[in-house]
């Protein structure tokens, strides 16, 4: 496809979202939040508005791998090194991007950057509910919120722009945003999602969808298919039985990136409620439309191969994929925990014994990225993300996120041993903070585990943004319990234009 036509059709598919209920920006009588350099909500909220400083550099890179770990703030890394590699270890690929590269021509930085999101939080910013409790358009642009969730901090990168927690590539009105998978493929690239999430989730989606509401995973809302939840959890305008552009799963099959690989194929077993697919499952749609299609089987994830015409569509779990390491709890101050220090064991369940670990489906990934004849002439944009970093740190489960980041690391790692970094630039960051602490002693007031370290100390880690880790029904962004955190996060990167 020549480039102009690409670009045609880009914009032509973020014109076709204006049917997502988009609204006109409302005059901000109420806006009197100020950050300190006096850019306000509304001035924020604009494309581009949250820039601090200019591009630096001039070296373009042909290809971009985005890894994004989940909830991976600088608490979060350090936990999961003093574990895994002892205090003064370092990570094959986390410790190795950004770092000074023995080859001459090879850039490389390492920086810091803020999460912070704008609207009023979670559920209540561009939405709203009528009478019936349904999901109406309702613009509320409210105030700048320090934490932010996936979904607002995805948004941001993908798109340029700041919204509010929830939004999946609208801005805080409620208007599509370009994001980078429509901006690579009007540069004729090929395209690559892969996460260890449901597919339909924040991070991933921020990749294939506009949606004004990030539970608005399929045509029957967030459900397996057996019920019909659609009109709670997605703006009804956006339904395609209201000729909208329908929820998460159908826009990604819409927006037919190369390769997607991860969870939630039971969001795919819904049935179609409106449109051409009308009565078929999701499934059935992406067979129709060409997709080679993978349901919770690695063998035949590994033997994928490119063809032309038809991108890889491979979702390995029915919900979130299983985690590396068996759980851990957190548990109040007890000293029989210094005593026996916890040691994390290996997951049976988890997909990487059957060969779908995060570094196999990356290296799948990449391997149809550079057999697409667009990658190999334009370059390719691929995501990856380790995103039960943040779910097992929502759930004070220190063992579950150390083997989650463990993955994600050696992810990391197969790409810088494996990709061309004189054309290649991989980025390494977060898209929020989140709860765990290290600690010097078991605290008085929060919950903790204390492990035992591979330099063989006690470390404390402590979970201290809930009461409990029960108790919390409402909190959390993904079901859980302990909170994000608003903290500024590592970024990192190896390539041109790092
Ligand atoms: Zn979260």
């Amino acid at each position: 496809m020549s480039k102009h036509k690409a670009l045609t059709g880009a914009i032509a598919a973020l014109a076709s979202v204006a049917t997502l209920g988009a609204l006109a920006a409302p005059a901000l009588a109420a806006d009197t939040t100020y950050s300190p350099n006096g850019k306000s909500v509304a001035e924020l909220a604009q494309h581009g508005g949250a820039q601090r400083i200019a591009a630096i550099g001039n070296k373009k890179a042909k290809n971009v791998v985005l890894f994004i770990g989940d909830g991976m703030g600088d608490s979060e890394i350090t936990v999961a090194r003093d574990y895994l590699k002892g205090a003064n270890g370092h990570f094959d690929g986390l410790d190795a991007v950004g770092q000074p590269s023995a080859l001459d021509d090879v850039q490389a930085g390492t920086g810091q950057y803020t999460t912070f999101s704008v609207g009023n939080g979670s559920k209540d910013s561009a939405v709203g509910k009528d009478g019936d409790g349904k999901l109406v358009a309702n613009p509320n642009p409210g105030k700048l919120t320090p934490v932010t969730d996936s979904s607002a901090s995805g948004s941001a990168w993908a798109t340029g722009t700041k919204t509010y927690n929830n939004a999946v590539d609208v801005d805080i009105y409620g208007n599509p945003q370009l994001n980078l998978f429509e901006l690579a493929k009007a540069a004729g690239k090929a395209t690559g999602n892969v996460t260890t999430a449901e597919i339909q989730d924040a991070t991933p989606a921020v990749l294939e969808s506009h949606s004004s509401e990030r539970a608005c995973y399929g045509p029957q809302g967030k459900t397996d298919g057996t019920s019909n939840n659609a009109s709670k959890q997605c703006l009804i305008n956006q339904l395609k039985e209201n000729g909208g552009i329908g929820s998460i799963s159908e826009q990604l099959l819409d927006t037919r990136a190369d390769v997607t690989i991860g969870g939630g194929s039971k969001y795919f077993r819904q049935t179609v409620q409106g449109g051409e697919y009308k009565g078929k499952t999701v499934w059935e749609q992406a067979k129709e439309m060409g997709f080679q299609t993978v349901e919770n089987d690695p063998a035949a994830m590994n033997a994928l191969q490119y063809k032309d015409g038809q991108p890889v569509l491979a979702l390995m779990s029915d919900g979130n994929m299983p985690t590396k390491f068996n759980p851990s709890k957190a548990t109040a101050k007890d000293p029989a925990k210094d005593a026996n220090p916890t040691v994390c064991t290996p997951n049976a369940d988890w997909l990487g014994n059957q060969g779908s670990s995060l570094k196999d489906m990356t290296k799948k990934a990449l391997d149809l990225l550079n057999d697409n004849p667009n990658g190999q002439k334009n370059g390719f944009f691929l995501q990856v993300e380790g995103a039960s970093i943040d779910k097992q740190d929502h759930a004070g489960n220190a063992c579950g996120q150390i083997g989650e980041t463990d993955d994600f690391d050696q992810a990391i790692a197969y790409a810088m041993q494996n990709v061309d970094l004189t054309n290649t630039l991989v980025i390494v960051t977060a898209d929020h903070a989140h709860t765990s602490q290290i600690l010097n002693a078991q605290p008085a007031y929060a919950l903790s585990t204390v492990l035992k370290t591979a330099d063989g100390n006690n470390m404390v880690v402590s979970y201290g943004t809930a009461q409990d880790d029960s108790r919390d029904a409402d909190g959390g962004y993904n079901g859980g319990d302990m909170e994000h955190t608003g903290t500024q996060l590592r970024i990192a990167a190896s390539g041109p234009g790092a």
